[in-house]
């Protein structure tokens, strides 16, 4: 191949890998991206919440209708906390998302209780937000390769973070991990994302916060001065203050 062919090729190979990892714009100029778990990265794992619902209630639960109402339940406690109402006082109880998913398919109280105890043990099987987004591992991989630094801040129930992560094949991906039961903090508190910077050596400036809750994600992150965007797939928030993504792929174009 002549010299000159060679430095064309090499010019179409650098614009085509270029354009492939063309970042969302609210990336521009960002050293890290900070990740929430929850509904943004991992999945509950929808089919088997819903076996024990049917099981339960003695009536079929699509797992489709489940992730619904969960969408529309973390809607509703985010138009809460807007209105300056604090975090609910259910929300620092044990499954408490999932009671509320079963409370809004109006499956009665007792059976709701019965079925807190099933999703402890099932959950000591095996973790129940096991079910990596589609496109997770793919976007991590393409941020990480554009040279930003990776990691997550989540609220967890039970400490178990760094395993779940490990168990989905997702860890090796993040520079640091932030369990909100190791560290003794919580989102939407700011201390919980300036600990964060602090261990990662940045300002906020040069940080974003990807998550899917407008409250304890998107204007908490906001608050502390870094940037954030929502993961937004329903729609639900069309005036957000911060910029949305339908889906994970659209941070990588
Ligand atoms: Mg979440």
């Amino acid at each position: 191949m002549p010299p000159d062919a060679k430095i064309e090729t090499d010019k179409v190979t650098t614009t085509a890998s270029r354009a492939q990892t063309a970042l969302h714009p609210s990336l521009d100029g960002v050293r890290a991206v900070l990740f929430d778990v929850g509904g943004t990265l991992l999945h509950p794992d929808w089919e088997r919440l819903a076996r024990l619902a049917s099981r339960g209630a003695g009536r079929e639960f699509r797992p489709s209708e489940l992730g619904r109402k969960f969408k529309e339940m973390m809607c509703e406690v985010d138009a809460g906390m807007q209105r300056g109402e604090p975090a609910p006082e259910d929300s620092r109880k044990r499954n408490w998302v999932f009671r509320r998913v079963y409370r809004a398919l109006e499956i009665d109280e007792t059976t709701c209780e019965s079925l807190s105890e099933q999703i402890d043990a099932t959950h000591a099987e095996r973790h129940l937000w096991c079910a990596p987004d589609d496109e997770a591992a793919r976007v991590l991989g393409a941020l990480k390769a554009a040279g930003l630094r990776l990691a997550v801040i989540s609220n967890t129930e039970d400490g178990r973070l760094d395993e779940l992560l490990e168990l989905v094949g997702l860890k090796a991906h993040f520079d640091l991990l932030i369990d909100s039961q190791v560290v003794g903090q919580r989102k939407p508190d700011a201390g919980i994302f300036q600990m964060t910077l602090a261990r990662l050596g940045l300002e906020p400036r040069e940080a974003v916060f990807i998550g899917d809750s407008y409250a304890h994600d998107a204007l908490a992150a906001l608050s502390v001065g870094m940037r954030a965007v929502l993961l937004d797939p329903l729609d639900f928030y069309p005036d957000s203050l911060c910029p949305r993504i339908r889906t994970l792929g659209e941070l990588i174009g």
